[in-house]
């Protein structure tokens, strides 16, 4: 079977000490490609050594709404350059996020040190990567918590990409979705939603158009409940969790499961979608 991860950062660290082991299992259960989302300056050269060395690696560049308040002077040249390198590459992580600004525990190690921008910044660096994406037609992924309604509202007063966008990981309204669909919008579905407490985010993608849903990771984030994890990693040396990208198969599992149909039937449909949405 023919496998697609919409959505996530094989250059993390956390994955670097397994690769030899991720990159055989990826193969193993049947993964075509991973879209691998640089979200700063910092990670983009990774991303792009490791395009070069695995074919599976497709290449993602972008500023990510935590990262936007710690972008260099240069990050818009920076940018241009790498997506110039790699004809093919997708601009990536880009987006809004509130819940940093608002929500987010004080101590939350993976904020530390990060200068958090006001929405009004966020919304400047994620206007200018989208409006670079529709220009010259490129897939872009989008990341949006706590800010779903001015999303919306930028995205439609925006010009857009031709072949579409990934709102990845949608945990918006359902009411939002037709229209979302109608401005060009695909969402991808991950094991954050398989989580009890997300029952209400999990019955949106029951909802979704099927020619719009694709299936993502969020690797080496997420991992998926005990009971679904199939491929596991150990643990950093700081004890945080780290999700084996191979635990795919468990999220296309659990999308056909609450599309009402079988993995089988799933999966060339995701294919189609995200051939469409990406490029081969
Ligand atoms: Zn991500």
């Amino acid at each position: 079977m023919n496998l697609y991860d919409a959505h996530a950062h094989l250059q993390d660290a956390e994955l670097v000490p397994h690769y030899a082991r991720v990159f055989c299992d990826l193969a193993a259960v049947g993964v075509k490609r991973v879209v691998t989302n640089g979200s700063s300056e910092a990670d983009w050269p990774a991303v792009a050594a490791l395009a070069a060395e695995h074919p599976v690696v497709l290449p993602s560049f972008g500023l990510h709404p935590w990262d936007a308040g710690n972008r260099s002077p240069a990050w818009q040249e920076n940018l241009l350059a790498h997506l110039d390198a790699h004809p093919g590459a997708a601009v990536g992580e880009i987006g809004l996020d509130r819940w940093i600004l608002t929500r987010a525990k004080p101590g939350d190690p993976r904020l530390a040190g990060l200068r958090r921008a006001p929405i009004e910044e966020q919304t400047e660096v994620f206007l200018w990567q989208f409006a670079l994406a529709a220009e010259r037609n490129l897939p872009s992924t989008i990341h949006c918590v706590d800010a779903h309604g001015l999303l919306h509202d930028l995205l439609r007063a925006a010009k857009r990409p031709a072949r579409g966008f990934l709102l990845h990981s949608y945990g918006g309204s359902t009411e939002m979705v037709a229209s979302l669909a109608k401005l060009g919008a695909y969402f991808s579905f991950n094991a954050n939603f398989l989580d009890a407490r997300r029952a209400r985010l999990r019955e949106v993608y029951a909802t979704v158009p099927a020619d719009r849903l694709l299936v993502e990771t969020d690797a080496p984030s997420i991992r998926p409940p005990a009971a679904q994890e199939e491929f596991t990693l150990p643990a950093t040396a700081d004890g945080r969790h780290v999700n084996h990208p191979a635990n795919l198969t468990a999220t296309y599992a659990a999308l056909a499961d609450l599309r009402g149909t079988t993995v089988e039937a799933l999966t060339p449909q995701v294919e189609k979608n995200f051939l469409r949405l990406f490029g081969s």
